[in-house]
């Protein structure tokens, strides 16, 4: 069990043995019970609800698109610097790259940059032919 675990398990705890007490104080050992367990259960739905929600809304807008070489994805790029609204990322296979607005450009190692792909909806990567 690491130290995350250690904390959700005591948070669940702790709303059981709440919920029991209140449920215990509002009708006895039955409602507390039910009352009990059902305060050990509700932060594990609430947890679940968040991580679910979360990764809808990641597959709903990659922030940024997978690297030329296939391997990394948006959540694998390294902020390595940022001026104005442009923000440089450098991925897991060491590309360069520049996102601002809607474009995301390669940055070459003479520091030109060259289309990658642009955000063409709400949702989808395209690569960019700057037209
Ligand atoms: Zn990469």
């Amino acid at each position: 069990m690491n130290l995350f675990e250690l904390v959700a398990f005591m948070v669940c705890m702790l709303c059981g043995v709440i919920a029991g007490t209140i449920g215990f104080n509002m009708g006895g050992a039955l409602i507390a019970l039910v009352s009990g367990v059902a305060g050990l259960l509700l932060p594990v739905g609430v947890m679940a609800v968040t991580v679910w929600c979360a990764s809808r809304l990641r597959k709903l807008r990659p922030p940024r698109p997978t690297c030329e070489n296939g391997k990394c994805h948006w959540d694998e790029y390294e902020v390595v610097d940022c001026h104005g609204d442009e923000v440089i990322f450098v991925c897991r296979c060491g590309n360069k790259y520049a996102s601002s607005g809607r474009r995301f450009l390669r940055v070459l190692d003479d520091g030109r940059k060259e289309p990658y792909m642009i955000l063409v909806d709400k949702h989808t990567w395209k690569v960019d032919n700057q037209d």
